[in-house]
């Protein structure tokens, strides 16, 4: 048993809008292969840059009425008056591709994840302080000032949420707040309810101290 295979598992990572979770999330794809991002469904417009099919699937609003009626959202939200929804086909892909799926998503599809997705991970990723936040919001530049204000009253009510999760971690320094995520990531592969090849791998080690016993004694004794 020189190598514990553990089952993957979904990491949830939530936090109020600006608390740098993408940017945490897109740095922790790169540096692991085994990371994949969970690429949601909404009817928000595509900001510069963005791209269909690879930050987001932009549909249009009966589209998503049409996902949610056939059952292709594990959860789904309105966030900042648009939806957002996790296609169940990610769970599923990540699972048979042995891969963990990193989700960023608002608090309520969290609440709705915990009882769906037992097997995964909840951190919570808050801001350095309620001014840095208003400032990486304005930083960002990609909303008006009225959604940029309304996203604000939003991070105060969710921020609350913070304490039931899993983990909580400050994104203060990005490369620190990534080692975080990524040693929680660590942590939870090395979960005993995780390794399902333990309880055989523990008999076959104790079988081999048994053996080496039993010969060392017929030797000694
Ligand atoms: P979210 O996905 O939580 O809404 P983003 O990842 O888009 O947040 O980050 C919001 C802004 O803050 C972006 O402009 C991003 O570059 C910046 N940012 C993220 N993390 C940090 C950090 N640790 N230090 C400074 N700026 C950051
Ligand atoms: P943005 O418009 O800035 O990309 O995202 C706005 C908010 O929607 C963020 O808090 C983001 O985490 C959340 N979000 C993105 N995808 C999903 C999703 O599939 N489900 C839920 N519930 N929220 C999402």
């Amino acid at each position: 048993m020189t190598e514990l295979a553990g089952l993957t598992f979904p990491l949830i990572l939530a936090a109020p809008s600006g608390a740098g979770k993408t940017t945490i999330a897109r740095e922790l794809r790169e540096r692991r292969g085994d990371v994949v991002f969970s690429v949601s469904a909404t009817t928000r417009s595509p900001r510069p840059g963005e791209r269909d099919g690879v930050d987001y699937h932009f549909v249009d609003a009966a589209e998503f009425r049409r996902m949610i009626g056939a059952g292709e959202l594990i959860e789904w939200a309105e966030v900042h008056g648009n939806l957002y929804g996790t296609p169940l086909r990610n769970v599923h892909d990540a699972v048979a591709r042995r891969e963990y799926l990193l989700l960023d998503i608002d608090v309520q599809g969290a609440r709705q994840l915990r009882g769906k997705l037992p097997q995964a991970v909840f951190v919570f990723v808050l801001p350095p302080s309620g001014l840095v936040l208003s400032e990486r919001l304005a930083g960002r530049g990609s909303e008006e000032v009225e959604v940029r204000r309304r996203r604000l009253a939003n991070a105060r009510d969710e921020i609350r949420e913070a304490a039931y999760f899993d983990y909580a971690i400050v994104n203060d320094h990005l490369a620190h707040a990534v080692d975080e995520v990524e040693r929680i990531l660590l942590a939870e592969t090395r979960r005993v309810s995780r390794i399902p090849g333990l309880e055989a791998g523990i008999a076959r080690m104790c079988g081999e101290i048994d053996g080496y016993l039993g010969t060392s004694q017929g030797q000694h004794g």
